[in-house]
C-alpha cells in the first residue's frame, strides 16, 4: 500500500483482519495533509455559538474567514456571533506591532455592540510578533466593565484539539462568577453547538422529562448562563473531544460530576435519556424518559423500516472529528441497512477506535488522523456508496464520484435526537441512491 506512509501504518487497523491498537492521540505526520484544522480554528467553532458575546480575531483577514456561515449555529435570541470581526493586521502593524489597533477595535465594538463578554482570538502571526493581548484585554475589562479574555490560539502551536482546551480554559474563566437560583435536578449540556436547530429538540427532551438545563455551552449559548454553571448537578458531555476538559476543570473546581452521551442515532440518544434519570436516581423522571423513547419508538421504526429495505446493501465511509459521534453513525448507519467499510476520526483515543473495532464488521478499515490521499483510496478500495463527513471530506468524495453526507458544522438539517435520526436517513437514501453517481463514478 504504497500511498500510506511509513510512519503512519500504526494510525490504520482493519477490523478482524489485520488488528492493532491505533497509535493515536499525537501530532500529525508532516507532510501527511492532514484534514485537522489549526488551534485558532478549534477554539473558534467551540467559542462562537455563545451568542451574546463579542468574538474579535486579532490576527489578518484570512484568519476571519472562518465565520458563522461556516458554521451554522442557531440563536434564540442575539446574533452578534454572527458577525465576524477581524482587527486585519497588515504588513506596518506586524513590524510595528498591532497593540494600539487591537485597543481600539476592542473598544469600539464594545460601544457599539454592548456585548455580555468579549472574546480576543490570537493568530499566528500575533504569536510571531508577540503582542500583549493579556494586557489589552486586561484594560478594556476595567475600562468597559465586562469580561474581556485572551483566547491564546496561534495556529502554529498544535492542531484543532489543542484549539477544544484553549477554548475550554477561556470558558472556564467565565464559570463562577455569578450566581442564579438554580434548581437542584438540573444540568449543563457541554458540546452540543446548536447546528440547525438541534439543541432545541434536546431542550425538548429534557423539558418531558422534568430536567432543568441550567447553562448550554456553547450552543445557543448566553454569558450569564456560563457564569452560573458552577451551580449545576451535572454536566452532560456530547462531542466529548471538544469539552471534556471543560468538564475536567468543572470537576476539579466545583465537585460537578460528567458524563459522556451521544445525541446521534436512536439508541445512543435514548441511552442518554435514561443515563441522566438513573443518575438523578429519579422515578418519575425515568418513567417520563420511557414513555418518551417509546413513543418516539413507536412513531420512528415503520419510517426506519422502510429506508431499511431500499438501503440494504449499501456501504458508507465515515471520517469525522470526534470518534464518539463515529461509534454513533456505525450504530445509526446499521439500523438503516448500510454497512460501514471505513470509519476515522480526526481526535479518537485509544479507548474510542477499541470500541469502534468491536463495534464494527470484519474488514472494515479504522483510521486516525487520515488524509485525502488515503481516504480517496480506502474508498475505492471498499467500494463506499456513500461518504460522512464535514466540510473537508466533501471535495474527496466529489473527486471521487461518490455521494456525500455532511455530518459536520455545516448541515442544515438537524441530524441529532429523534427527529434527525429520520433526517439523517432521509439524507443517506436520497444522496446514496441517486441515479446521477452511475454516471459520475471514476473507476
Ligand atoms: S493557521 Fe494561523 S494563519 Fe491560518 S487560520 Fe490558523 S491562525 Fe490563521
Amino acid at each position: 500500500m504504497a500511498y500510506i506512509l511509513e510512519d503512519r501504518e500504526k494510525q490504520i487497523s482493519t477490523a478482524g483482519i489485520n488488528e492493532r491498537t491505533i497509535d493515536c492521540n499525537k501530532a500529525s505526520l508532516a507532510g501527511s495533509v492532514s484534514q485537522r484544522a489549526c488551534v485558532f480554528c478549534g477554539s473558534r467553532v467551540v467559542l462562537y455559538p455563545i451568542v451574546d458575546a463579542l468574538h474579535l480575531i486579532h490576527g489578518p483577514i484570512g484568519c476571519a474567514a472562518y465565520t458563522w456561515d461556516i458554521r451554522g449555529s442557531l440563536s434564540s435570541g442575539p446574533e452578534l456571533h454572527r458577525l465576524s470581526f477581524s482587527t486585519d493586521l497588515q504588513e506596518r502593524d506586524v513590524i510595528f506591532g498591532g497593540e494600539n489597533k487591537l485597543y481600539d477595535s476592542l473598544t469600539e465594538l464594545i460601544d457599539k455592540h454592548q456585548p455580555k463578554a468579549a472574546f480576543v482570538y490570537t493568530t499566528c502571526i500575533v504569536g510571531v510578533i508577540g503582542d500583549d493581548v493579556e494586557r489589552i484585554c486586561r484594560q478594556v475589562e476595567k475600562e468597559k466593565n465586562i469580561p474581556v479574555i485572551p483566547v491564546q490560539a496561534p495556529g502554529f502551536q498544535g492542531s484543532k484539539k489543542d484549539g477544544y482546551k484553549v477554548a475550554c480554559e477561556s470558558i472556564f474563566k467565565l464559570v463562577g462568577t455569578k450566581n442564579k437560583l438554580t434548581p437542584a435536578k438540573s444540568i449543563n449540556i457541554l458540546g452540543d453547538f446548536n447546528l440547525a436547530g438541534e439543541l432545541w429538540i434536546l431542550l425538548e427532551y429534557y423539558k418531558k422529562m422534568g430536567v432543568h438545563v441550567n447553562a448550554t455551552i456553547t450552543g445557543d449559548g448566553r454569558v450569564d448562563d456560563i457564569c452560573n454553571a458552577h451551580n449545576a448537578a451535572l454536566n452532560v458531555v456530547q462531542c466529548s473531544g471538544s469539552m471534556s476538559y471543560l468538564a475536567k476543570l468543572m470537576q476539579d473546581e466545583y465537585g460537578i460530576p460528567s458524563m459522556r452521551v451521544s445525541y446521534f442515532g436512536i439508541e445512543d440518544m435514548s441511552d442518554a435519556l435514561y443515563d441522566v434519570a438513573r443518575f438523578f436516581k429519579d422515578d418519575d423522571m425515568m418513567e417520563k424518559a420511557r414513555q418518551l423513547v417509546k413513543d418516539e419508538f413507536a412513531r420512528l421504526m415503520p419510517q426506519l423500516a422502510w429506508y431499511k429495505e431500499r438501503l440494504l446493501g449499501k456501504k458508507a465511509a465515515i471520517y469525522v472529528g470526534g470518534a464518539f459521534k463515529a461509534i454513533s453513525l456505525v450504530k445509526a448507519l446499521r439500523l438503516i441497512g448500510v454497512q460501514t467499510v471505513i470509519v476515522g476520526s480526526q481526535t479518537g483515543t485509544t479507548e474510542d477506535y477499541e470500541l469502534i473495532k468491536r463495534l464494527c464488521d470484519e474488514g472494515t478499515i479504522i483510521v486516525d488522523d487520515s488524509n485525502p490521499v488515503e481516504l480517496s483510496h480506502f474508498v475505492k478500495e471498499k467500494k463506499a456508496d456513500i461518504f460522512i463527513g464535514g466540510v473537508k471530506e466533501r471535495p474527496i468524495a466529489h473527486k471521487i464520484g461518490l455521494g456525500f453526507c455532511d455530518h459536520n458544522h455545516e448541515r442544515k438539517e438537524p441530524l441529532a435526537g429523534y427527529e434527525g435520526m429520520i433526517n439523517f436517513a432521509k439524507e443517506i437514501y436520497a444522496t446514496a441512491m441517486s441515479p446521477v453517481w452511475q454516471f459520475t463514478r471514476t473507476k
